[in-house]
């Protein structure tokens, strides 16, 4: 073995780094390796059509870290040493139906009643009663969203113990669309938060997703949406700062092939290239499910043949990033700027039929299309005067038809381009300089946690959630087999989405290692 570390993690993606950095923290000596000639994996910031123009590949919008200790406490100092700055538009989500109509949720309340109220007013005294539900409900979801699940048995005896539980694990269990006709009357409205359900790639008819609503409002209202300054990437750049202020080091271009296990434990990384490092401590490793048997060695074949079976979503996702001459001109008004901007049909069940079509490895009839133009909020990621977008619809990763995607992308980000100037009058030649766009193979190819487009790794379904995610073996951090192996990603708890998760693994290793994890914080 060439190097010797007491950490080593595997990828540079936001959780990864965010183990490595609470350890690195800790006093320990160590090294992340990422495969791509860039960091960040899902967050990160690029020039990807001109130069001068910075493009969120993946994730632009930075929801649930928000309320992680990681920043909510700026436990490690990124917002303070390092850099990361937000900004929180009043408006974060609206939805732009091809009549020109308008549903914006803001931050505020009452303005989104108001919202509501356009289309009916018994809907906008539903939102009230679902809002202060998704208030009560916050503080519950939070408990086990920055660590280790529970257990599903003992979550479940626990809501068991009330109403209020008994209530919340009811929701848990209902569709989002069965649950929006029981509330709301307008088919906008149901549509409006059916779309929501959509963003975890999922249709509004999937059993056991309307919890979501509940859990997005709640996020909303209490932290809103936030933008980091800069683009995506920021974060991925403060988190690299704070590990290499603690003496560790980010290395680029380093594939990992499998981890070494010596003794039942993991004691190293081996690269593509033939190379050892040592790992004193521990290894901490964005491996999929479906890897582990492939790289890590001793795990019971069980154990390998549920990883390998773990369902990756039938939703896969295309984006196109654009550098625009001019911001976009929305047909519906100056009054779209929202962070996440969905372009909807007129009835609802449009909507519900297209999430239908990709069921059935078909491209949807009526496009599933959302948008971000964070240069609205941002402009510092631009020349003067000059704006982005990135615009995201679902599509089957293996197509009906067919056809491959690195034969056909252009042709359906065409056809999503067309679809958009429905909406908005400029997104033509004159004003895109140029466009980048990224099919589910692209997106595979960028990460390996995005298998088969699945922008979470596996499916986000009932039996691969909470301590059952990715399997009832592999939920808790830790892999049967091969002691000091920490797993992160979005296939882990609480699943896809920038979270900073890798909080709960480093808590894990810092159990195993003897340190007291709460100390890290309290320094700062
Ligand atoms: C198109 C798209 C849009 C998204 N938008 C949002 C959004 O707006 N908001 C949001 O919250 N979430 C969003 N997400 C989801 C979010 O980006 C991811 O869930 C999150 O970034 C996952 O972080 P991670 O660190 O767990 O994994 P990743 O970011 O996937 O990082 C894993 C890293 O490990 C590296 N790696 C893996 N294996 C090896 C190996 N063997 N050797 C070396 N390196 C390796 C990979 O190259 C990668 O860099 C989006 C995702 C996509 C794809």
């Amino acid at each position: 073995m060439s190097d010797d570390f007491d950490i080593i993690a595997i990828g540079s993606g936001h959780n990864g780094l965010v183990a490595a950095a609470y350890l690195a923290a800790a006093g320990k000596k160590v090294l992340v390796v990422e495969r791509n000639a860039w960091f960040g994996g899902g967050v990160v910031t690029r020039e990807l059509t001109v130069p001068g123009f910075l493009h969120d590949q993946h994730s632009m919008a930075h929801i649930f870290i928000q309320a992680n200790p990681l920043l909510k406490n700026d436990e490690l100092g990124l917002k303070s040493k390092f850099g990361l700055e937000y900004a929180f538009p009043e408006l974060p989500m609206m939805s732009v139906f091809e009549d020109g109509q308008t549903l914006g949720v803001y931050r505020d309340r009452e303005k989104t009643c108001a919202e509501i109220a356009k289309f009916s007013k018994q809907d906008a005294e539903a939102f009230r009663w679902l809002a202060d539900k998704a208030a009560a409900y916050l503080p519950m979801i939070l408990s086990s969203l920055f660590t280790a699940p529970t257990p599903l048995g003992a979550g479940y005896a626990m809501m068991d113990q009330s109403r209020e539980g008994r209530e919340l694990w009811r929701y848990m269990q209902m569709s989002t669309h069965d649950f929006l006709c029981d509330i709301f009357e307008s088919d906008r409205v149901r549509m409006h938060f059916g779309r929501v359900a959509g963003e975890n790639l999922v249709s509004p008819d999937e059993k056991s997703t309307a919890m979501g609503i509940f859990v997005f409002v709640g996020f909303l209202e209490a932290y809103g949406i936030g933008v980091p300054i800069g683009g995506s990437g920021k974060l991925t750049d403060a988190l690299i700062a704070c590990i290499e202020s603690h003496g560790g080091e980010v290395r680029a271009n380093t594939d990992v092939e499998r981890v070494v296990v010596e003794n039942g434990r993991a004691a190293g990384i081996a690269t593509a290239e033939g190379i050892q490092i040592k790992a004193n401590d521990a290894v901490i490793g964005a491996i999929h499910p479906h890897d582990i048997g492939t790289m890590v060695e001793g795990v019971p074949a069980e154990i390998i043949k549920d990883a390998d079976s773990t369902q990756i979503s039938e939703t896969a996702c295309i984006t196109i990033h654009a550098s625009l001459e001019q911001p976009l001109k929305f047909r519906a008004g100056d009054h779209v700027r929202a962070v996440m901007i969905e372009l909807l049909p007129n009835e609802y069940k449009t909507m519900r039929k297209s999430f239908d079509n990709l069921r059935y490895g078909e491209l949807s009839e009526y496009p599933l299309v959302g948008l971000g133009s964070l240069t609205m909020f941002d402009t510092s990621r631009v020349p003067e005067g000059k704006a982005t977008m990135h615009v995201w619809d679902y599509v089957p990763y293996a197509r009906a038809d067919g056809q491959s995607w690195d034969d056909s992308k252009t042709a359906y980000a065409e056809r999503m381009l067309a679809h958009m100037q429905k909406f908005i009058s400029n997104v033509d030649d004159d004003n895109i300089i140029a466009y980048h766009c990224d099919s589910p193979i692209d997106m595979e190819r960028t990460s390996s946690s995005f298998r088969q487009g699945d922008l979470h790794g596996i499916a986000a379904t009932t039996y691969q959630y909470g301590a059952h995610r990715p399997t009832p073996d592999l939920g808790q951090n830790v892999v049967p087999g091969c002691d000091r192996l920490y797993l992160v990603g979005p296939f882990q708890h609480p699943g896809g989405g920038v979270f900073g998760a890798g909080r709960a693994a480093a808590m894990r290793a810092c159990e195993d290692l003897g340190i007291d994890f709460d100390k890290i914080g309290a320094a700062g």
